[in-house]
């Protein structure tokens, strides 16, 4: 049973009469590696330095382990933190600069004597593979190597909690991959409990075990990557999170939603009858076919070679939708598509409807939206759910 360590109780923070905080409700479990993703502006820094004591929320509570830390300063709360600009000292090299911590300890009255501050700095350089590394000056390190070496800095002090905020921010996408394995070792290796920044989705889904999505100052969905990704719960994280064809329906009953005129099978139910919705259908869902065998037929405007698969954009009419393929279909080609029903996502309307999912302006021609059959495209055998 996961424990809990760390939780934000109705949190706001305003500076002056700016809202950047609205009423966050959030926790951390003790070893977990949470991150907080969204835009540039939605408040995750500001949360972050809530949770490390930097600052104190206009309104709400902070809890440590279940004892309430408004009030407790930076360095008597067991997180350390990590920033874009990590500033290692120059003038010290790979081991001084990660003992520095514990030297400070040591002259404050910890209990700590030279072989304790130099086995833990070693264990550290191993932790982040920098054994071999104590003597170097830092200003000869890589800037992934000088990042490892903030991250064993911070971790040397055994903190509970680390935060890092846009720590790969600086590096290129070769290094920053190499660096989000890494860092996803790193903290199973420690076991310390990551609490992650960054408005990038790929990295939130690869490193993650809990997503907390944000956007405007407000908690927009929390989940495990593959639930963020696959049920968003609206029209700013299906966006947010990866590619998205976002369309107008309506829920004719569970398991059926009529779109662009046409009624498909989806796997979503629990909405009221002929209540307008969100459909979110990934690129990568959607099977190209025959134009006579579509669900919907149109025309291939434009085509992107991504490496492994193409993305297709494909005109219905006006309405241009993001496919993922590795079929390539010339420009102009008239091609089908096919949706099968777990492709076909129901999101409930809200304040992002409309505002994001198509690639190009909207159309409101529905009704003349291809050849492609009118019917119901349902195998008898599979029933709504
Ligand atoms: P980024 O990814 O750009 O760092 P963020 O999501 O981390 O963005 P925050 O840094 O938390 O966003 O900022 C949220 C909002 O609060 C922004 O509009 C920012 O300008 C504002 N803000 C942050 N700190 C202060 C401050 N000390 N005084 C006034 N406004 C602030």
């Amino acid at each position: 049973m996961p424990k809990e360590l760390i939780r934000l109780s109705n949190c706001s923070m305003a500076f002056d009469e700016d809202i950047v905080l609205d009423n966050i409700n959030l926790y951390f479990n003790d070893k977990e590696f949470l991150t907080l993703l969204g835009p540039s502006g939605c408040g995750k820094t500001t949360t972050l330095r809530i949770i490390g004591g930097f600052l104190k929320p206009t309104s709400g509570d902070v809890f440590f382990d279940g004892v309430r830390i408004n009030d407790v300063p930076p360095h008597k709360r067991m997180v350390n933190t990590i920033f874009q600009k990590y500033a290692l000292f120059t003038h010290l090299n790979v081991f001084e600069n990660i003992a520095f911590g514990l030297r400070l300890q040591r002259m404050n009255g910890k209990k700590l004597d030279m072989r304790e501050i130099s086995s833990r700095v070693m264990e550290m350089l191993e932790v982040v593979s920098l054994k071999g590394f104590e003597g170097r000056d830092v200003s000869t390190l890589s800037g992934g190597q000088q990042q490892r070496v903030a991250i064993a800095r911070a971790l040397v002090n055994r903190p509970k909690v680390l935060l890092l905020d846009e720590p790969l921010g600086a590096l290129d996408m070769r290094l920053r991959k190499d660096m989000q394995n890494e860092l996803k070792n790193i903290q199973q290796a420690t076991g310390i409990t990551f609490v992650y920044v960054t408005h990038d989705q790929e990295e939130a889904l690869a490193m993650s075990d809990t997503v907390v999505v944000m956007e405007s100052g407000i908690i927009q969905q929390i989940g495990t990557p593959e639930d963020i990704y696959n049920e968003p719960k609206n029209a700013f994280v299906a966006d947010f999170i990866g590619e998205s064809n976002i369309v107008d329906g309506i829920m004719l009953s569970d398991g059926v939603v009529e779109m662009f005129g046409r009624k498909l099978k989806c796997l979503d139910g629990g909405f009221e009858p002929s209540e307008p919705v969100d459909v979110v259908i990934r690129p990568e869902d959607i099977d190209i076919v025959d134009p006579d065998k579509g669900m919907l037929s149109g025309t291939v405007a434009s085509i992107t070679f991504r490496g492994v698969i193409y993305d297709i954009i494909v005109d219905f009419n006006g309405f241009k939708w993001l496919i993922q393929t590795t079929d390539l279909s010339p420009i102009g080609a008239r091609i089908g598509v096919k949706i099968d029903p777990d492709g076909i996502h129901i999101m409930k309307k809200s304040p992002f409807s409309g505002i994001y999912g198509d690639y190009s302006s909207f159309s409101a021609e529905y009704d003349e939206i291809g050849d492609a059959e009118h019917e119901l495209h349902m195998q008898d055998d599979e029933s709504p759910r």
